[in-house]
């Protein structure tokens, strides 16, 4: 089937279906301003879908997708700052608590980051300076992990690249003082792909540790 088909088709499933059954949901949420739960600041990469992911419904995601989730530092001169704008919508205008940096496995832009370290940039005008961003991250892990295969590199490089991304996010001053006042959380995530598990960083332990699929019994 075409791919445009395709989606059309998904699109009148969704009509019949998802739609119908939440039309009220749907209804409630056009009437009043959107109150996200969390702020997510994700890949594009059409494998690693945050709301399939986490299972949310519609209005509960302030979701901003770029290439390998990156956030730009603090920039404020005029120029087309995309990520950095939904960054001032979602906390300062919808007053979000959470921001959530969820990197991936097998993420195209750490793979290009890696090439380019080794000496292949990557082709095209865009990706080569966006992913500069986090260049240090692909010195810092090779310097660490001298013998590492490709895949261990670049699995070090996406998570390291997370931590990267939300030591710039407290670049932004209305970030730092929300943290400051116990208003905003910071979080970094990662989404195995093939595996399907989540793993959240842990800073007192300094890694990434597995989400367990069952919530363990509370101590009381
Ligand atoms: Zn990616």
């Amino acid at each position: 089937m075409d791919p445009i088909d395709s989606l059309i088709a998904g699109y009148r499933n969704f009509r019949r279906g998802s739609y119908q059954e939440n039309a009220e949901r749907y209804r409630l949420l056009a009437a009043r301003q959107q109150r996200p739960k969390a702020m997510i600041v994700c890949c594009c990469d059409s494998r690693a879908d945050p709301a399939l992911i986490l299972d949310a419904d519609p209005g509960e995601l302030f979701v901003v997708r770029n290439v390998a989730n990156l956030i730009p530092p603090y920039q404020p001169d005029g120029q087309y700052h995309g990520t950095s704008a939904a960054l001032e919508f979602g906390i300062t205008g919808l007053e979000i608590g959470d921001v959530i940096v969820m990197g991936h496995a097998h993420c195209g832009g750490i793979a290009a980051l890696l090439d380019a370290e080794n000496g292949r940039a990557p082709k095209g005008e865009f990706i080569g300076a966006w992913m500069s961003l986090v260049e240090e991250v692909a010195t810092n892990v090779k310097a660490r992990t001298p013998h590492g295969s490709r895949e261990e590199l670049l699995r070090g490089m996406e998570h390291e690249a997370v931590l990267r991304s939300m030591a710039m996010l407290r670049t932004f001053p209305f970030v730092r003082e929300r943290e400051a006042a116990g208003k905003l959380r910071i979080h970094g995530w990662f989404f195995g792909i093939a595996t399907g598990e989540l793993s959240i960083y842990d800073a007192r332990l300094d890694r990434f540790v597995n989400v367990p699929d069952v919530e363990a019994s509370r101590k009381s």
